[in-house]
């Protein structure tokens, strides 16, 4: 891609430009769809900047990726409604054939279908996703889907699912790794002849996520990512991405936070000065700011190896628990500061703050990230 990071920072700034606090707060209100900014990170290309050029995309790096959703959630605009495309995407890019690849990225890259929904989560299994269990029967070319998935975000909004299925069940399997297997569901299709049911979820943020019951859902094979039983290792293949997106989803959140509250440090005066002059306003402020700053620096870090194509699974974690952590110290900072018109809905930090809570559970809740750290890079005990 030959474009500079500060000329992507540019662009995605001039675009959120037309999309205001009073775009998202009608839309947080009504539980709306942003179609229309969707519609237009699709038109500049910016959501199939990592697809190849070769099927139409950007060939951009995560480096550069993360830049696009950092500056958008800075903005003051919201990336979760459409960043997992960058990431699910990279199932079929990296695991894909060269058929299933040269069909759908090229319709991808030009926004004609959208591969936004990932369907991992199960209520039975939780954080513990080998335990899922619904399960796909492979007969006559059709793998047959039973079971449900929980808070699966942007059904209604996509047209393809990447789904985990248990295609062996975890009694009969070796490695309890083994026996997944990854699919790409037509939701149009499925939803359409009545073999998917959705039950959208309300949560306290504008946030599509649903409940999902698959009824004999069905798969041709011929959509299936990569070998049959592997699906968990492509899992975690991807799971890199996710977390190096999402923590800049968070620097983002967090420099939201930290502009608004320095600025009006600055500006509101009451006791006959500016409330920033007193330390116990400024100290938290610039304390936040470091812990931004220092996530960034991780994330950085992380998503430079993965374009080197290194290791990047320590950095990636602990870039995505470090800037979580960082993105909600700003949030409490932020409404310390505004005092009661942080709690006013026109003011935009309410919003905020609720939507910057979400990435500390998910796509991988804390917990599980210190566990990771803790036992795969300290070599502590395991704990399950
Ligand atoms: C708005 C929203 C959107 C989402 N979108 C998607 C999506 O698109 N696709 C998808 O697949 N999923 C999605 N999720 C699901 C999300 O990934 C899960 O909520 C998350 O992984 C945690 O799973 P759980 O909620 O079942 O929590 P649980 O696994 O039940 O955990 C509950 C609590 O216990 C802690 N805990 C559990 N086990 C341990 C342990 N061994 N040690 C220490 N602590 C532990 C957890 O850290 C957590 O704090 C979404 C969730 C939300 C809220």
């Amino acid at each position: 891609m030959n474009v500079s990071k500060d000329e992507i920072r540019s662009a995605i700034r001039n675009l959120c430009s037309n999309f205001a606090d009073d775009y998202w707060r009608k839309l947080d209100e009504e539980r709306k769809y942003p179609e229309e900014f969707v519609l237009e990170l699709t038109r500049g290309g910016w959501l199939s900047m990592l697809i190849p050029e070769e099927y139409g995309g950007l060939s951009a790096g995560i480096g550069e990726a993360a830049v696009v959703l950092e500056e958008i959630n800075r903005s003051g605009c919201q990336a979760t409604p459409a960043h997992a495309q960058m990431y699910t995407m990279g199932a079929v890019l990296r695991h894909g054939d060269e058929e299933q690849k040269k069909k759908l990225l090229p319709l991808i890259a030009t926004g004609k279908i959208r591969l936004q929904a990932f369907g991992v989560t199960e209520p039975q299994a939780g954080s513990d996703t080998t335990s899922i269990t619904t399960f796909a029967e492979l007969r006559d070319g059709l793998y047959r889907i039973r079971g449900q998935k929980i808070f699966i975000s942007r059904v209604q909004h996509s047209d393809l699912m990447l789904l985990i299925v248990r295609t062996t069940a975890k009694e009969k399997v070796t490695r309890k790794t083994d026996g997944l297997t990854l699919l790409l569901l037509d939701l149009n299709k499925e939803i359409k002849e009545g073999r998917i049911r959705v039950r959208p979820i309300r949560t306290m943020i504008n946030h599509e996520t649903n409940e999902v019951f698959f009824e004999d859902a069905q798969v041709p094979v011929e959509n299936r990512i990569g070998e049959e039983g592997k699906g968990f290792s492509y899992l975690l293949s991807g799971l890199n991405v996710e977390r190096i997106l999402i923590a800049s989803e968070c620097i983002g959140d967090g420099l939201y936070f930290i502009d608004k509250a320095s600025k009006y440090a600055c500006e509101r005066a009451v006791f006959g000065r500016p409330i920033g002059q007193n330390q116990g306003v400024q100290f938290p402020i610039a304390k936040a700011f470091m812990s931004i700053k220092a996530s960034s620096l991780m994330r950085d870090k992380a998503a430079s190896l993965y374009d080197e194509g290194a290791k990047a699974a320590a950095e990636a974690n602990m870039a995505k628990y470090l800037a979580s952590e960082a993105a909600w110290e700003a949030a409490n900072v932020a409404m310390n500061t505004f005092g009661g018109y942080g709690l006013a809905s026109e003011v935009g930090i309410e919003r905020k703050f609720r939507e910057s809570r979400l990435p500390i559970v998910a796509p991988i809740s804390n917990n599980l990230v210190l566990s990771y750290i803790g036992e795969h890079i300290l070599g502590m005990p395991r704990s399950f």
